[in-house]
């Protein structure tokens, strides 16, 4: 079965259709790619996933599990999480604190036991800090942990964004444009990362314009246009496909 599922999903703003019976699936340790012009329903597609706006159609299957209508939170809670097409890191925060909160959506239940200086909630604490710095090490921004996240590049703030997200327990990962202002040192990195997490068996669906990127990443790629799925098939079948070439690639 697979780890997401979606089966004819539709959602209209206003009479107008943001996307129109779309239909793909995802296992767990793939990399999907969500390819289109503005305005094609990507993001929308992503919040209808999560369950930030309601699918007015079809069905969205999560983990065997029929989601459309949950809350976001409630979603997310099964091991969903996203990042936003904006950023959505918290700016005030030093890096490793953006991950504890990452985190701490796991583990809200212990903060009354921290209160009361229960040892079962500090050894708790404990292991939210050791997986917070083994996230930093992993996604290479260790050295970064104590740093203020506004003060940092845009491109490292992606990062923190990211990490932010697998802090919590993650099956599948939604990424909206991860590489939006990143240099091209920071987008490789960003490559060798998400390739890193699908060997770890982490699904990941990517929206991202940066077509060098999408292409070395991802195992399958969706082409959206105007609200429909023009085209899904492997990298290279897209690559060359003529709806794809003139929709997208404008040629
Ligand atoms: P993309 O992410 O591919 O650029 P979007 O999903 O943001 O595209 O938008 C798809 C279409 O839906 C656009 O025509 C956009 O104007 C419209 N749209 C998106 N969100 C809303 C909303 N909350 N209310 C009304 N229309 C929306
Ligand atoms: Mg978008």
């Amino acid at each position: 079965m697979a780890l997401l599922e979606l089966d004819r999903v539709s959602v209209s703003f206003a009479g107008l259709n943001a996307l129109t019976d779309v239909s793909f699936t995802l296992e767990a340790g793939q990399i999907r790619a969500i390819i289109g012009p503005n305005g094609a329903g990507k993001s929308t597609l992503f919040n209808a996933i999560t369950g930030y706006i309601p699918a007015h159609a079809g069905t969205v299957r999560f983990a065997g599990r029929d989601v459309r209508g949950m809350l976001p939170h409630r979603i997310s809670a099964l091991g969903m999480r996203r990042t936003f097409q904006n950023g959505g890191a918290f700016a005030s925060m030093t890096v490793l604190e953006n991950v504890l909160s990452g985190l701490s959506q796991q583990t809200a239940s212990s903060a009354i036991g921290l209160l009361f200086g229960l040892p079962k909630a500090r050894a708790a604490e404990r292991q939210a800090l050791a997986r917070a710095h083994a996230l930093l090490d992993l996604m290479g921004i260790a050295a970064l942990a104590d740093r203020k996240t506004a003060d940092l590049s845009s491109g490292q703030q992606r990062i923190v964004e990211i990490t932010r997200a697998l802090a919590a327990k993650a099956d599948l990962l939604l990424l909206d444009e991860p590489a939006v202002g990143l240099s091209a040192s920071e987008r490789d990195h960003l490559m060798r990362v998400l390739r890193g997490l699908a060997a770890d068996g982490i699904a990941i669906l990517l929206v991202e314009h940066t077509i060098d990127l999408v292409m070395a990443v991802s195992d399958c790629i969706a082409v959206l246009n105007y609200g429909q799925l023009i085209a899904d098939g492997k990298p290279e079948a897209i690559r060359s496909h003529p709806a794809v070439l003139e929709a997208y690639l404008g040629k």
